[in-house]
């Protein structure tokens, strides 16, 4: 499989080629030429294989440039990490099934393809030997899954900035608490946004970049969504044997889009099994309205109890947008052009018709996500964390059809204080999280400033 630019500059990269990318190099995104579709007598033997053999068939038909040994030992190292052997369990809880995402390391969905990145960036590395250093921003689960997936590896060292004193305490013991020496753990004196603008700041220093060879891991990575299609086809296969049916539909709580473009990657590969997707979004609503009304247009960021969907852009929109056009980069450009410049894309009513082929939608108030965490546990005696809680709520505001596939993209234990506040009464957490709050921390506290950043990546680096 060759890849290509959603802008039409690039083509023919190979698998490897876009590992390391995050955008081609004409500013669009990296996506495969074509989509494969399983045949129907394919579909029976992949439904009887195990999570890893699943992920490994899935991949063969994206990636032809690592040999097959290798790779299935890469899939197999990347999972070893869960703790169940499923990776992804599916579990039915009243008429909804909720598909588990949060049994990796850091209890969140980015684990799946993180712990896979991992892997997979060591192997190459070690191939080509060369070194790189990871830099990110974060305002809890991606710094932390990223922390996870590449710590003790060679070759590789990680920068990672977050808001000291200003994320979840849970969320920041995940992180400060690794020993592995290639981890660096940044505690900014300021926001999440100044972090932000620190790591974008170093990113734009060509040289600086150049020289310390520095890498991102944000969402818009191809191999990140690559490793989440899998836990579709699988999820598909599990219901499907349940309720002997051919259709099955799925909600993903939706921040940047990247979870639930692979959902639409893989609604392609099962040839519309997966008849809609329901995108559901907190109070951060532009996939909403998108979607709902073809107003994709920027508002300011509102801070949510589902934090990790808080995001006004979604940097996977782009890769959406290039099928919605059939596949036409040059209009692709032209309006993500347009939207760099007035921040917003109006879509007309027919073209609204058509998005809605593919998609409903529903957008969760803050209230309505409390209220489902509640209902949810007092009808069913399961616990959701906040962002499953909205994508269940949107089921039930926006769909009749089932079944249905709720992703839970946290563990509620990332989220005691709201989970608590919820249910009115105390939320116990697993015995694996309690015993961080019981070892050695190891982080660096640096004022709001890109000079003392760099200076520090420049001493530390690789
Ligand atoms: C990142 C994240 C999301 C949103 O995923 P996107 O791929 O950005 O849409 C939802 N829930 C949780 C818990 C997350 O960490």
């Amino acid at each position: 499989m060759k890849y290509l630019s959603t802008r039409g500059g690039v083509s023919g990269l190979s698998f490897s080629d876009t590992v390391f990318e995050g955008l081609a190099p004409d500013g669009g995104l990296i996506l495969p030429e074509d989509i494969p579709e399983f045949e129907e007598k394919e579909l029976n033997e992949l439904s009887k294989l195990s999570y890893v053999e699943l992920a490994f068939e899935v991949f063969k038909r994206f990636i032809d440039d690592i040999p097959y040994e290798d790779l299935f030992q890469l899939i197999k190292r990347a999972y070893e990490s869960f703790r169940t052997p499923e990776v992804a369990p599916v579990v039915k809880k009243g008429d909804i099934y909720i598909l588990e995402l949060f049994h990796g390391p850091t209890w969140a969905f980015k684990d799946i393809a993180l712990q896979f990145l991992g892997v997979l960036f060591e192997y190459l590395l070690q191939k080509t030997g060369r070194k790189i250093n990871i830099l990110g921003a974060t305002s809890g689960d991606t710094g932390s899954a990223a922390i996870y997936g590449v710590k003790g590896k060679k070759n590789i060292k990680i920068f990672i900035l977050h808001p000291h004193n200003r994320v979840s305490k849970v969320q920041e013991l995940m992180m400060t608490t690794v020993q592995e020496e290639n981890v660096e753990n940044l505690a900014i004196e300021g926001t999440f946004d100044d972090c932000q603008a620190i790591v974008k700041s170093i990113f734009m220093d060509l040289e600086f970049k150049r020289k310390y060879r520095l890498t991102s891991v944000n969402s818009i990575n191809w191999a990140r969504v690559l490793a989440q299609i899998v836990y579709y086809i699988w999820a598909y296969f599990k219901v499907r044997e349940e309720e002997k049916v051919e259709h099955i539909y799925f909600c993903v709580p939706t921040g940047n889009f990247g979870d639930i473009f692979a959902g639409y990657i893989a609604r392609k590969m099962l040839k519309k099994k997966i008849p809609k997707l329901v995108l559901a979004t907190n109070e951060n609503d532009i996939l909403y309205r998108f979607v709902t009304k073809g107003d994709y247009s920027v508002g300011s960021v509102k801070p949510t109890i589902s934090p990790s969907m808080d995001i006004q852009i979604a940097s996977n929109f782009e890769r959406y947008l290039y099928y919605f056009y059939n596949e036409d980069a040059e209009k692709t450009k032209k309006a993500m052009e347009k939207f760099a410049k007035e921040k917003k894309l109006e879509f007309s009513s027919e073209e609204v018709k058509k998005v809605q082929e593919d998609f409903v939608s529903a957008r969760v108030t803050e209230e309505e996500t409390l209220e489902t965490i509640k209902e949810f546990y007092e009808k069913t005696g399961y616990v959701v964390d906040p962002h499953t809680a909205v994508g269940i709520r949107a089921v039930n505001k926006c769909l009749s059809e089932r079944p249905v596939v709720c992703l839970a993209t946290a563990h509620p234990a990332k989220f005691p204080e709201t989970v608590e506040k919820a249910l009115g009464m105390p939320y116990e957490l697993p015995l694996e999280i309690k015993r961080l709050f019981e070892l050695p921390k190891r982080y660096q506290v640096l004022p709001a400033n890109e000079e003392k950043v760099k200076d520090f990546i420049s001493r530390q680096a690789l």
